[in-house]
């Protein structure tokens, strides 16, 4: 049976990606080591970053006013190095408070410095991105979680303020073309669009750091792993090369255009069958409603679980809702087959069918 993986994280890689990786653990480069065996400090690898990071800028599209680091620690790590970094103690930063990983951000930001939330959509469930807010000006940052992966939202317009923006992108980076130099920091653990799990991607522009007063142990000292070059002590070789590997095989696809063509194509025409089947119900606000993690329900409980073991007998993986949230999830990722939502789609068809 073919397997259509629709997985929220770790999630599909590109077949090229898994099959490039699987020979480098085996004879990486013709060096006749394997990937898994050689020194982080050899020119082999060395390169391997070098062209990682300069993928990274020309696929965004980045100014030179930016540095590129691979770090470890996965998005919940730069929850708390962002204040750390950023935030002093009497100081105050901004916070869009829009879903379950935001959330989690604005505790950690609590820690170091006041945590401003200056939107909330926590009222109606987090199914709308709220547009009109104030962001004060002595804001130190804006911190927005542009796809929000557990409730499904994501945002499409991004503020215009004076105030530095930052911006978790672990669920949608590399996924549409935007002016990525609007923001001042940008990070995403890789195991959705970028690769596998184990290494996290910052994004930052030089001039905001070195700003706070408080000393900050060097490894999590955004400047001590730039003056590194993200060599500061053993970064996660693996991950890094299976991001390399998808970073070249976007931009053979055609970039960041390409890879909002298709995340279009699937995800109009997941949503288009949701709204047509009265028997499924996507409570986000259609505006909002994200490219990448559709969420939607079935109102009745046992037809819900009923449909989701349809969907495990049927070779659908990865659907079920998150844990809090429940219902359907539906992660459509950059490596993932417009003919797999095809497939998905035909299922929802033909159970609302027979069960509407
Ligand atoms: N932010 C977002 C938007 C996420 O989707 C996730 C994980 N799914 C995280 C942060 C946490 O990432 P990690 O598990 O790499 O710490």
């Amino acid at each position: 049976m073919k397997l259509h993986n629709f997985n929220s994280g770790p999630s599909i890689l590109p077949q090229q990606v898994l099959e490039q990786a699987s020979q480098a653990i085996f004879n990486f480069n013709n060096t006749g080591l394997s990937i898994l065996e050689i020194g982080h400090r050899t020119k082999w690898f060395v390169d391997v970053l070098e062209e990682a990071k300069q993928l990274v800028k020309e696929i965004l599209q980045l100014n030179n006013d930016y540095e590129i680091l691979f770090l470890q620690g996965g998005a919940t790590t730069q929850f708390m190095q962002i204040p750390l970094n950023l935030l002093d103690a009497n100081e105050t930063a901004a916070y869009c408070d829009n879903g379950i990983w935001g959330s989690k951000a604005i505790k950690e930001a609590s820690v170091f410095g006041n945590a401003n939330i200056v939107t909330s959509s926590k009222d109606k469930g987090y199914t709308y991105i709220n547009k009109n807010f104030a962001i004060p000006t002595n804001s130190k940052y804006l911190h927005i979680t542009s796809n929000n992966t557990v409730e499904g939202t994501q945002w499409f317009n991004f503020p215009t303020t004076t105030v530095p923006i930052v911006v978790d992108m672990s669920s949608d980076i590399f996924s549409r073309p935007l002016n990525y130099n609007q923001f001042s920091l940008i990070y995403a653990g890789a195991q959705k669009n970028m690769g596998a799990a184990g290494v996290t991607l910052v994004i930052v522009k030089k001039e905001i750091l070195g700003k706070v007063s408080r000393k900050i142990s060097p490894i999590l000292d955004y400047k001590t792993h730039i003056e590194a070059a993200s060599l500061l002590n053993t970064p996660p070789v693996f991950a890094i090369y299976v991001a390399l590997l998808t970073l070249r095989w976007i931009k053979q696809e055609g970039g960041l255009q390409e890879m909002e063509k298709r995340s279009l194509q699937k995800s109009e025409l997941l949503y288009n069958t949701i709204d047509s089947l009265p028997l499924f119900n996507c409570p986000i606000n259609k505006e909002d409603r994200s490219r990448m993690n559709a969420v939607f329900f079935i109102e009745d409980e046992k037809l819900q679980n009923n449909f989701l073991e349809q969907c495990t007998t049927n070779g659908m993986i990865g659907v079920k809702g998150y844990r809090t949230v429940g219902g359907i999830r539906v992660s459509m990722y950059n490596a993932l087959a417009y003919e797999s939502v095809v497939a998905f789609t035909n299922l929802m068809k033909n159970f609302a069918n027979k069960n509407g």
